[in-house]
């Protein structure tokens, strides 16, 4: 089983990351650093998630004592939707790139997709290595990939993903293009602020209990270990040792096809990250839910 999913630049992304949303000031930078030591090399941050001077702290120390090689590591940054005009496009990545202590990104995600405007130029000059795009629905992936004069193909699009939210088509969509998925909130979001009553604990769940307990694993280990079986690269969260321990562990077993089915089949479906707070913009991509 592949460790790397290859991008249409010629990339090589790691399929397991960090994700880093909401850990907070004071514990991203020990969160990252242990995360290098235990073996983790792909690291998802954003603009949004006011961490990344910290987590550039994590990296050049690392660095530093030689433990890891700029050239070694995938750092993925987002884009946030309020700086969409071409005049700033470049100021914020730039302040991203010195905030994370970095020359360049491996890859530069477009956040939302409310406006897309070219970020082609980071690219061309040097500041990201490639860009893509995050929750875009698969009409919107379409338009992307159709507009005249695209120069440089979106690599990657990161969506929200577990058995409540398996996304299939749009997973199928993506790969038959040759753009790479990354699979969010691929825990269930445990402590997802203001998550719904109607939303379960996956952790809780009979069925992924009972496949954890055949292969000896954990709940956290089989989520996990479904997005890689379908070359779906996933980022779960911590700023737990413990846990980030536990989630690298995910290469030493096999799900069989019949869990992959059941753990794909779950009835009961929901979007964690609904954006409900851009509900009424016209790219809001989540209105066919
Ligand atoms: P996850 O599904 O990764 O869940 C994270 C939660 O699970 C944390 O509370 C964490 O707590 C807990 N946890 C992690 N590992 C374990 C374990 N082994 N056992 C028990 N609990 C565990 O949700 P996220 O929303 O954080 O999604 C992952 C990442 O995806 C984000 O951090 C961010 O980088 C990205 N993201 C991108 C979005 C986008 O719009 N592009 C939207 C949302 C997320 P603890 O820290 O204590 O371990």
């Amino acid at each position: 089983m592949a460790t790397y999913l290859e991008l249409p630049t010629r990339g090589r992304m790691p399929i397991l990351g960090l994700g880093t949303w909401q850990a907070l000031q004071g514990t991203a930078r020990d969160a990252v650093k242990f995360a290098i030591d235990v073996g983790y090399r792909h690291f998802d941050c954003a603009y949004m998630y006011q961490n990344e001077s910290e987590i550039g702290d994590a990296l050049r120390q690392k660095m530093e004592e030689g433990v890891v090689r700029r050239e070694e590591l995938f750092i993925v940054s987002k884009l946030w939707s309020t700086f969409h005009e071409r005049s700033l496009v470049k100021e914020v990545c730039q302040k991203t790139l010195a905030a994370l202590q970095l020359d360049y990104l491996d890859l530069y995600l477009m956040h939302c997709p409310m406006g897309f405007k070219a970020m082609e130029e980071l690219v061309d000059v040097g500041m990201v290595k490639a860009i893509g795009v995050s929750n875009f629905n698969h009409k919107q992936m379409g338009r992307l990939l159709g507009k005249p004069g695209l120069r440089h193909k979106p690599a990657n699009n990161q969506i929200e993903s577990h058995p409540c939210l398996p996304q299939e088509e749009l997973i199928k969509f993506c790969q038959s293009k040759g753009i790479s998925v990354t699979a969010y909130c691929p825990l269930g979001a445990p402590n997802w602020p203001g998550s719904k009553p109607d939303h379960i604990s996956l952790f809780d769940d009979p069925q992924i209990k009972e496949i954890a307990l055949k292969h000896n694993k954990t709940p956290a280990q089989v989520l996990i270990r479904l997005q890689i079986q379908r070359n779906v690269s996933v980022i779960p969260k911590s700023v737990t040792p413990q846990h980030i321990e536990e989630n690298f562990k995910v290469f030493d077993f096999e799900l069989t096809e019949e869990e992959m089915e059941t753990l794909l089949g779950f009835k009961k479906r929901y979007r964690i990250c609904a954006l409900s707070e851009c509900k009424n913009h016209k790219d809001y991509p989540f209105s066919e839910d």
